[in-house]
């Protein structure tokens, strides 16, 4: 299996791919209600209130015509701080890892056999860009730029790069970044512009693909990111 089909998780690591795998999708309400009682334990009830796209939750220690109502968004965020106030074992963190991120998981070390975590199967391995520019297009990477990729601009004297990247400073410190943004202005571009089409055909490509950020080198993280954010590449 290829390194990208692979991936090791430290507990902690694997809580946090959890907690952006709640709240980067729109509300998951048919996953929440699938795991609830493997988070919460028993004695919860959940109910779906279709009407408003809500849920009605009653907890072991209140009676059922206590239920309050929840946005199914505050459900996930209730999951998530009982996953980590319970921290569960590395056994049942790999099955929520499966239910979640809908691949195979299971526990194991890392390389070094010095950390004990989970092991993911990300399923990249069958991963073949169609080149549609979706991911270019629509998502919102507007503020993942690092600081390594900045720092890679700089040692390769990409200026043309550079003059689309506003820094934040604070105390003198570059503290974040925004990109696109049209050079002198502060005004963001409605689309990356190093995307353009491909004469001739329906496909797009990166004129900076070599250098290209680290949000997009590693866009999709795996089959469901890429079916969650309509990308073609496993169709
Ligand atoms: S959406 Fe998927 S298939 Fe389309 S360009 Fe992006 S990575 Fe490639």
């Amino acid at each position: 299996m290829a390194d990208r089909d692979l991936v090791f998780l430290s507990p902690e690591e694997a809580l946090g791919a959890i907690r952006s795998d709640f709240t980067q999708y729109p509300p998951q309400t048919r996953l929440f209600l699938d795991l609830y009682t493997q988070v919460l334990g028993p004695g919860w009830t959940v109910i779906e209130d279709a009407r408003n796209e809500d849920l009605w939750i009653t907890s072991p220690s209140r009676r059922k015509r206590n239920m309050r109502r929840i946005s199914v968004r505050d459900f996930g965020e209730l999951l998530l701080n009982a996953l980590n106030s319970q921290k569960p074992e590395l056994p049942k963190l790999a099955g929520l890892c499966e239910l979640i991120f809908q691949t195979r998981a299971y526990p194991g070390t890392n390389g070094s056999g010095h950390c004990k975590g989970i092991w993911i199967e990300s399923g990249m391995q069958a991963f073949q860009c169609r080149q549609c520019g979706r991911c270019c297009m629509n998502l919102d990477y507007r503020f993942e730029l690092t600081h390594a990729d900045y720092e890679l601009w700089h040692q390769l004297g990409r200026g043309d790069i550079l003059e689309w990247v506003a820094a934040f400073r604070r105390n003198g410190e570059i503290v974040s970044y925004a990109i696109w943004v049209y050079p002198g202005t502060r005004q963001y571009a409605p689309v990356c512009p190093w995307l353009e089409k491909i004469p001739g055909s329906a496909m797009w490509r990166c004129r900076i693909h070599d250098v290209k950020p680290e949000a997009c080198r590693q866009y999709p993280a795996s089959r469901k990111h890429a079916r969650m954010t309509g990308c073609p590449a496993f169709s």
